[in-house]
């Protein structure tokens, strides 16, 4: 039987998650490499443990001890590997840091990700939500993906289709949560850039710096600008970004909220549905700039809850349930979180 040199127990989690919870984790193991998962597959006492894998933990809320096996992926780096049909292809580890490559692509000439800039997290979980941002979502720069599955110890690549992408989703929130470790991340970069401009805000930021043909650096740098402006950092204040997706309702169901509510903040989608600003439902409810304890919904952002110190995961959670429920009673509307509950 192989070793784990990087095994390790009641190990603390707290400098690994955004919100900065202190829960310990039975069993921890820092992933390198496949040989690392293979070992874990063949040992009888860890191969049997609850698993959780752990990028950056920047979409996670920990609610309590982990009492399995936390694998925490810290394999790095990137690397074009090819061309396709207008495309060049780069793969990155699983353990990158996802604003690292965003740079790193830059660097090299080879835009395309620069909406996505400033991300927390890994590359590693970028598909997991298919992670998205002013006006952009990875699934449109997705490549391939090699992925360890525990469930048949197998190593295998799975195409865009097969990862069923869809809003803050793909199959590795279903069938294959915490079975299928991905490993590697490939990108496929279009050749042919346009610019990205969809999103309005970003229009209005590049024209104050005077800015009216930008290069995928000047929106990389707005992009930056207005996150740094907008999002609390979670070096000083605990949060996991958006803690709700934006819900879709149908188009009738938001023709009765228009009626109801003429300031209602809406998006109208291609397929016919009305995606709504979670935030405006959570700020109308009263919740902006308020607190249970040390749990707190952010003063600027009432997308996003904050530890105000020494919050435990429970707290947060209660927190969230409360603000889900008013959204609930008064809009008849149902939000779901976007960090994964461990
Ligand atoms: C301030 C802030 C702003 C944010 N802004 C955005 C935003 O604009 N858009 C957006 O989409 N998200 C945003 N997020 C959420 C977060 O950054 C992304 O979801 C990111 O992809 C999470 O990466 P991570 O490595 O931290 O994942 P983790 O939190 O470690 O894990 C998240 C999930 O992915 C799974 N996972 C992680 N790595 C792997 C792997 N290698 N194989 C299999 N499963 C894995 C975990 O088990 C877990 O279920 C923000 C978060 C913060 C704190």
């Amino acid at each position: 039987m192989k070793t784990i040199p990087t095994l390790r127990h009641d190990v603390s989690l707290r400098e690994l998650n955004t919100f900065g919870i202190d829960a310990r984790a039975h069993a921890f193991v820092s992933v390198k490499n496949i040989d690392d998962l293979e070992a874990i597959a063949a040992d009888p006492q860890l191969s049997v443990l609850p698993r959780l894998i752990l990028g950056g933990g920047s979409n996670v809320l920990l609610t309590k001890d982990f009492n399995g096996l936390v694998l925490h992926m810290v394999n790095k780096g990137c690397e074009i590997i090819g061309d396709d049909a207008g495309h060049t292809i780069v793969r990155a580890k699983a353990g990158e840091n996802w604003h690292a490559l965003v740079q790193w692509t830059l660097a090299q000439g080879l835009p395309g990700l620069e909406n996505l800039s400033l991300i927390p997290g890994t590359v590693g979980a970028a598909p997991i939500q298919n992670i998205g941002a002013y006006g952009s979502e990875v699934a449109e720069f997705f490549h391939s993906l090699t992925l360890y599955d525990f469930l048949t110890g197998e190593t295998r690549v799975l195409s865009r289709e097969e990862c069923h992408f869809g809003y803050r989703d793909s199959i590795f929130k279903h069938a294959l949560r915490d079975r299928a470790v991905i490993i590697d991340v490939s990108f496929a970069l279009p050749r042919e850039w346009q610019p990205n401009l969809r999103y309005a805000e970003l229009v209005t930021e590049l024209g104050t710096r005077g800015v009216s043909n930008p290069t995928a650096l000047d929106i990389a740098d707005v992009v930056i600008a207005i996150r740094r402006r907008k999002l609390p950092d979670p070096a000083v204040i605990g949060n996991a970004g958006s803690f709700f997706k934006n819900p879709l309702v149908s188009r009738d169901q938001h023709a009765l909220l228009v009626a109801r509510y003429p300031q209602l903040v809406s998006y109208p989608q291609a397929d016919g549905s009305v995606k709504l600003a979670a935030g405006w439902l959570i700020d109308q409810c009263g919740w902006k700039g308020r607190s249970i304890g040390a749990a707190g919904v952010h003063d600027r952002q009432a997308l996003v809850l904050v530890n105000r110190g020494g919050a435990a995961g429970s707290d947060v959670l209660a927190l969230a349930t409360k603000i889900v429920n008013d959204v609930r009673a008064r809009f008849d509307v149902s939000l779901e979180t976007e960090p994964v509950i461990v």
